[in-house]
């Protein structure tokens, strides 16, 4: 089947005619999910143009009602969330509950942007003059560039794309050209939800979908005059590129990067609590989420009987394709992506006296051998100037570091260019809140893996994690509006302003 682009509220394809294949990662060669249009500059052009023609109408409808549109869209991903889910599953490899899951979080998001129309607060402040009223509104900026990767191909275009509608933005969307699919469905609810809640009123143009490939339709949304904003999550290499474009053409830019998370365990936790986590956070979906657990850190008195339960536990893991009964783990998203796992667990190898337990090769028994599955891996005495504890594997490899006391393991947990997700295990509360003070990420969890977002809070990280935003709550509000102060004067005279008349 071959799917198409949305611009200006009509569903056609790429100028060029040209289209991508999208296949099943678990099943490569027998799975053949669509052909995606593989889109131009022009094509890219047309939908900002559609744009910001719908931005003039878009913006003047009342916020509350926006929101309204965003219930009916949390509305019909709820009632589609399994047909959702499997596809997705179908199309990046995890398995079936963490996908469901994905959605759940667009569903969440949906709802808490709908209640936010009826929000978005202003503020207003005495004024220094008599008979004279202060306020300021939050207004939406114009048109929002919005790019995305493929590891949460549902929740993250949700949490860019429905703040800035509701803020009052129009939207050009350019999702990962590995999950098309989803974003396709995406947009097809949200058009569907615009028309039901407008009905007459419905405007062409304010959401549009433009396929393809970064190096072209990324760099061209990145290009044109007419996007004032872009919001990116992706890779570091990707996401430095953009804040540089965006700096030049002034152009607001929210950037969620990659990261190198740690989850620490001191000898007073739960151990089995904290065995549970790791497992979770380092190989549910794959290893590849921004917030995997990349590192665990150990204190030494534990570290050799969690290492010896941990690896016990991973080898029971049960690999395959993901929308089947049972399944623990699905494959890496592509063959490129394995490849990339592979070449960093050969460098593990090489690491001056990091040894491997456990996985460390592609996994090709039956069906395996038809996508692109990768055993969990697991290193120990990992250093932290190796370059599989420093630098991002985004897949099922585990990099276990040894620790003397809290001081220490928060020294090793912060020696990364990244700050996005972090976690301690410990029942000993004074360690609990330095640990909360001291570690440098914008996520810890206590007693929790470090993977998992609440829709309603501020999702992010610090250091090379991104730009200074966040995603997810209140706080993406201010991302997508801009202050307007207003000042009202009922005195009949020119007051001036209170320097004038000091
Ligand atoms: P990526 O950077 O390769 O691609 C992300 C998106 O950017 C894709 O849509 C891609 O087509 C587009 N793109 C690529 N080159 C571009 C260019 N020159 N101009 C404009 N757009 C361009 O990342 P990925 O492989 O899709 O995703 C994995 C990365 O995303 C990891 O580093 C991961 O940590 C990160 N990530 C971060 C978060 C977070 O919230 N911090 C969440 C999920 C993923």
């Amino acid at each position: 089947m071959e799917f198409k682009n949305l611009i200006n509220g009509e569903w056609k394809p790429s100028s060029n005619g040209k289209y991508s294949e999208n296949r099943n990662p678990a099943s490569w060669n027998e799975d053949l999910i669509g052909k995606f249009p593989l889109s131009t500059e022009e094509d890219v052009n047309e939908a900002v143009k559609a744009a910001r023609q719908a931005y003039k109408k878009w913006r003047l409808i009342p916020a509350p009602k926006r929101g309204d549109v965003l219930k009916e869209v949390g509305d019909i991903m709820f009632a589609r969330k399994d047909e959702i889910a499997f596809e997705m599953t179908r199309e990046m490899g995890k398995v079936f509950a963490e996908t469901k899951g994905d959605t759940q979080e667009g569903i969440d998001t949906a709802y808490y942007a709908a209640s936010e129309g009826r929000r978005l607060f202003g503020m207003n402040a005495p004024s220094e003059l008599a008979n004279k009223m202060n306020l300021s509104f939050r207004i939406p900026i114009g048109v929002a560039g919005i790019i995305t990767p493929w590891n949460f191909p549902m929740a993250i275009p949700t949490w860019k794309i429905f703040p800035a509608l509701v803020c009052g933005n129009t939207v050009v969307f350019k999702p990962a050209e590995i999950t098309p699919k989803t974003a396709n469905t995406l947009v097809q609810i949200i058009d569907e939800a615009m028309k039901k809640v407008l009905g007459k009123e419905y405007i062409p143009g304010v959401i549009n979908l433009v396929h393809g490939k970064g190096s072209v339709v990324g760099e061209a949304l990145l290009a044109s005059k007419e996007v004032d904003l872009i919001s990116f999550t992706g890779s570091t290499l990707v996401g430095r590129r953009i804040n540089e474009v965006g700096g030049r053409e002034l152009k607001r830019v929210s950037l969620e990067l990659g990261g190198k998370n740690a989850q620490i365990v001191m000898p007073d936790a739960n151990m089995d609590l904290a065995l549970d986590a790791v497992l979770w956070g380092a190989f549910g979906t794959t290893g590849q989420r921004c917030t995997a657990t990349s590192r665990l850190i150990l204190h030494n008195d534990i570290h050799d009987k969690f290492v010896e339960k941990l690896v016990e536990r991973v080898k029971k893991l049960k690999l395959g394709y993901g929308n089947d009964k049972g399944v623990d783990v699905g494959p890496c998203v592509s063959e490129a992506q394995r490849n990339t796992v592979d070449e960093y667990v050969q460098i593990g190898l090489k690491e001056d006296k990091a040894k491997m337990l456990t996985g460390g090769k592609f996994a090709k028994e039956g069906n395996l051998a038809k996508g692109w599955f990768y055993e969990p891996t697991i290193f120990v005495d990992v250093k932290p100037n190796h370059r599989i504890a420093k630098e991002e594997i985004f897949g099922p490899v585990l990099s276990v570091l040894k620790c003397s006391d809290l001081d220490n393991a928060i020294e090793i947990l912060n020696d990364t260019e990244y700050g996005l997700s972090s976690s301690i295990f410990t029942n000993n509360v004074n360690d609990a809140f330095k640990a909360v003070r001291d570690i440098q990420a914008g996520i810890t969890y206590i007693n929790g893996a470090t993977i998992g977002a609440e829709a309603h809070m501020p999702f992010g990280g610090v250091k090379a994690t991104g730009n200074g935003h966040r995603e997810g709550g209140w706080t993406v509000y201010e991302f997508y509006s801009e202050w307007k102060a207003v000042y009202i004067d009922y005195s009949g005279k020119l007051q001036r302003a209170q320097i004038d008349n000091y």
